[in-house]
């Protein structure tokens, strides 16, 4: 089996790490990184850490409006779709670069498997959600992270095969964060913290929300650790408002996955409005506290471990002092999902 795989972006960097080296024991894989994240805050680092096999091929898209950016993807990819022939292109998660990858190679008769299949916030204003909605509707192949995805993809009638596999991410997190549990911290880090993290375009672009996001951060009664995003620097540069944040919260440079998840096994709580953040938060047993007002990974809040605040600074602080619940279910799989999915696209392949 031939596998194309298109990825981009930080989150995307670690779910191919679940699934990359198992696919390329017994299959053929090119790997193509389209730039969306290109620097070495946000991708060497993850493929180093991470062991992510080198792309084959590596574009240098990124930066312009998503039409914009998703365009000129779709543009680079068509040729290597055609030039390498797959028989299957994968794709994960909500990226311009999922788009992308999957719109080139359905409109190439090339079949598109989607990893991450059948998510939803329902927010059609997240230009994650169109990106999600869309794959879904054009993949041959959907493996599904939850039953909930499973539903969700049901109830829209898509015309693929759909799989529950488990979420790949799932596979990192329990590889990674025993190893993370014990790794020092600098002695001048303070010994209890709450980890946040926010960059999501309805949090950050409008100067309004910002104010309000920074307004709740500064309401935490606990030091807060923030590993900042450039969009999020960028937007707060702008707003003249990270003099402010420097000030009054420990702000670091994006972490590579390693010191990342070392910060988030031992954090007090999670606050953030990543969707990867959420779930291994509660893989952790971290309480995580969204700066949303939807979530995809709606078992983490109906299990308790997690509450959906946007961005209302007391709903966050009365969030944060909440009891734990007792029970922790295994709510997206046993950390074999990567095996599942490379499983899948065999069968999938070999059937045709
Ligand atoms: N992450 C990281 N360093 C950071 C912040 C996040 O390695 O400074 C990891 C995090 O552990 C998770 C992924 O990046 O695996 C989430 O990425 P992001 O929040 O950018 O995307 P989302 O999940 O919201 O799409």
């Amino acid at each position: 089996m031939k596998v194309l795989t298109v990825i981009g972006n930080r989150p995307q960097f670690v779910k191919a790490a679940a699934v990359s080296r198992t696919l390329r024991a017994a299959h053929e894989e090119w790997l193509v990184h389209t730039g969306q994240h290109h620097d070495d805050d946000f991708s060497t680092v993850f493929f180093e850490e991470l062991r992510i096999p080198r792309p084959e091929i590596v574009l240098d898209i990124h930066g312009g409006s998503n039409t914009s950016q998703t365009a000129r993807m779709l543009e680079a990819l068509e040729p290597i779709v055609r030039d390498v022939e797959p028989d299957v292109v994968l794709v994960y998660g909500d990226t311009n670069s999922t788009l992308a990858g999957g719109l080139a190679s359905a409109q190439a008769g090339v079949p598109v498997s989607h990893v991450e299949a059948g998510m939803r916030s329902f927010d059609r204003r997240m230009p994650e959600e169109l990106n999600r909605v869309l794959v879904d509707h054009l993949s041959s192949l959907l493996l599904a992270p939850s039953q909930t995805a499973v539903d969700n993809l049901r109830a829209e009638r898509v015309a693929g095969a759909v799989e529950l596999v488990g979420d790949v991410m799932v596979d990192m997190a329990y590889a990674i964060q025993p190893i993370v549990q014990d790794t020092p911290l600098p002695s001048s880090f303070p010994s209890q913290f709450v980890l946040a993290t926010a960059h999501r375009a309805g949090n950050v672009d409008d100067p309004d929300r910002l104010r309000a996001l920074v307004a709740l951060l500064r309401a935490v009664p606990h030091k807060v650790v923030l590993p900042l995003h450039p969009r999020t620097r960028a937007r707060l540069e702008d707003a003249g408002l990270l003099d402010e944040v420097e000030r009054h919260l420990l702000v670091l440079p994006p972490l590579g996955y390693l010191d990342f998840t070392s910060l988030l096994v031992r954090a007090r709580a999670v606050l953030t409005d990543s969707g990867g953040v959420q779930k291994e938060a509660y893989l952790a047993g971290v309480p995580c506290v969204t700066l949303r007002d939807t979530t995809e990974w709606v078992e983490t809040v109906s299990s308790g471990w997690n509450v959906l605040v946007d961005l209302d600074a007391s709903a966050a602080v009365s969030a944060l002092s909440r009891p734990m619940p007792s029970e922790r279910p295994e709510l997206y799989g046993d950390g074999r999902a990567g095996e599942r999915v490379v499983a899948a696209l065999a069968s999938f392949v070999g059937s045709r």
